[in-house]
């Protein structure tokens, strides 16, 4: 079942949202090469605490971070690491979430670490506008599947790949709740789209093919080919008068 949102409800989960995107604003200033993905985790922790909101990823199904920090060929998921030191030239998605008053926020950017080459800042480049596509879709009478179809089609026109094992979600006074929102699939299934729903769209999209597997650390997903992956991510409510994005500045 969907739970539809009250304006009430939209506003607390924009809060919760409006500190997601602040703090991704302040480690993406933050990044340079040399920095590791643990200080960035330890930073959006404690911006965390001074805006008074708890990490939503911290201890969720024992994920041990606050921050999932997935570089290069890492599709999401990446476990901050003390020796992982950013480089120029890489690329890094960095993955947060919030809860305040009960209500959750959750976001993603993929960033580059100074300069990166122009095949990767062309593939971070589509990763963020599959991402508006499918949040174009999201619209009062739309099906569910048409936020998909959008994200696969423009993906797939460019000549990248959609990762099929992680979908995007609702979200309100659970990081995850039901639909589950994949990023491919043909268009006009699913449940009409309603106000008062609010989902986290984020597609994950790789220069390669589409597969990916689990490391050893039994969280960070990379892809089998090892080629580069791009990840963007906004909460976002269906209202009568369009996509209302609540996790942007
Ligand atoms: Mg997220
Ligand atoms: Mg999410």
């Amino acid at each position: 079942m969907i739970t539809l949102r009250s304006q009430r409800e939209i506003e607390k989960i924009r809060k919760a949202c409006h500190i997601v995107a602040e703090i991704l604003q302040r480690l993406k200033e933050r990044i340079h090469p040399g920095i590791t993905t643990l200080e960035l985790d330890a930073l959006s922790e404690e911006l965390a605490l001074k805006h008074k909101a708890k990490p939503a990823f911290k201890g969720y199904h024992g994920f041990p971070f606050s921050l999932c920090a997935s570089v290069n060929e890492e599709v999401v998921h990446g476990m901050p690491s003390r020796t992982r030191r950013l480089a120029e030239g890489d690329i890094v998605s960095l993955d947060f979430g919030v809860v305040v008053d009960g209500y959750y926020g959750d976001s993603a950017v993929t960033v580059p670490v100074g300069k990166i080459s122009d095949e990767a800042e062309r593939l971070r480049r589509v990763a963020e506008e599959s991402l508006y596509a499918g949040i174009g879709q999201a619209v009062v009478g739309n099906r569910l599947s048409d936020i998909s179809h959008a994200i696969q089609e423009l993906v797939e026109s460019r000549g990248y790949s959609v990762v099929r094992e992680f979908v995007g979600h609702g979200i309100g006074q659970h990081l995850h709740e039901s639909p589950q929102i994949p990023n491919y699939g043909q268009p006009g299934k699913g449940v009409k789209l309603k106000p008062g729903m609010v989902f986290a769209i984020e597609p994950m999209i790789n220069m390669g093919g589409a597969a990916v597997e689990i490391l050893e650390d039994r969280w960070t997903a990379v892809t089998v080919d090892r080629s580069l992956s791009a990840h963007f991510e906004h909460t976002m409510a269906v209202t009568q008068n369009g996509p209302d994005i609540l996790s942007r500045l």
